[in-house]
């Protein structure tokens, strides 16, 4: 069929930046609506959805330790950000009706279940979308590197990066107007000019397991559906 998605099952990461909206903190109701609409319009395409949501908009842990506070304790705090952030996601798709399991990589039994690779898979199998909070449970890594790991665990086809900007750049663009957009770009060569996609234990982790990465702007509404519709959108970061 022309309208159909080409992939049966991702992984989505949004970062904690994304549910700010315009202000510097925090959740934005209006936003966390806005995408939470659109990725419950693809989910009813018949993907299997899982989702990796970050921390940052709240608490990140390097900014902490810039300022003096002891880096692994401020890890652990942006990890428990990263719960807040899913529950806000989990709460805004369920009132579209679609099924979710918050599943947390640091114990919180009231709130989430514990990260059961086996559980997810099945979850995802009865149509579910399972969002993945607290990272990886461990300091000193990040919400992309869950994404990365959790995508691979469960055989997820792509992993899906959303982000402000509309793809990989050569150059930041948000700061360089010359700046060139990659339509593609392998993982040697994000690594070797130290390009902005995700951090190095991320892509390596990617790259490492064939797992294809596609980097796009979730500012644009219709983008989610678009890449999953396999339609030319952001960069393509594969081997
Ligand atoms: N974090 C961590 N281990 C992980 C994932 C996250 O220690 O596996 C902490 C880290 O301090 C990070 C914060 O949680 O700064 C929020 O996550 P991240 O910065 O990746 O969120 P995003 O940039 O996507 O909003």
């Amino acid at each position: 069929a022309k309208d159909a998605p080409i992939y049966r099952r991702v992984l989505l990461k949004l970062s904690g930046e994304a549910l700010m909206g315009d202000g510097n903190y925090g959740i934005e109701p209006r936003v966390i609506e806005e995408i939470a609409e659109e990725i419950a319009q693809v989910h009813h395409l018949g993907v299997e959805m899982a989702l990796v949501i970050g921390g940052g908009n709240i608490f990140r842990g390097v900014s902490a330790a810039s300022k003096g506070m002891d880096r692994a304790t401020a890890d652990y705090m942006g990890m428990l950000a990263t719960v807040m952030n899913a529950l806000a996601l989990q709460q805004a798709l369920e009132k579209r009706g679609v099924t979710t399991r918050v599943q947390s990589a640091i114990d919180m039994k009231e709130v989430a279940e514990p990260y059961i690779r086996r559980r997810a898979i099945r979850h995802l199998e009865k149509g579910r979308i399972v969002i993945f909070a607290a990272g990886t449970g461990l300091p000193f890594f990040t919400t992309d590197t869950a994404a990365a790991l959790r995508a691979v665990e469960i055989g997820a086809s792509v992993l899906l990066k959303a982000t402000k900007v509309d793809g990989v750049y050569d150059s930041d663009p948000m700061k360089d107007s010359k700046a060139r957009k990659y339509d593609r770009v392998t993982f040697t060569e994000v690594l070797q000019k130290n390009l902005k996609v995700m951090d190095a234990t991320a892509i390596s982790m990617a790259r490492d397991h064939n797992l294809p990465v596609i980097v796009f702007n979730l500012r644009k509404s219709g983008n989610i559906r678009k890449v999953i519709m396999g339609k030319t959108v952001g960069t393509l970061v594969e081997g």
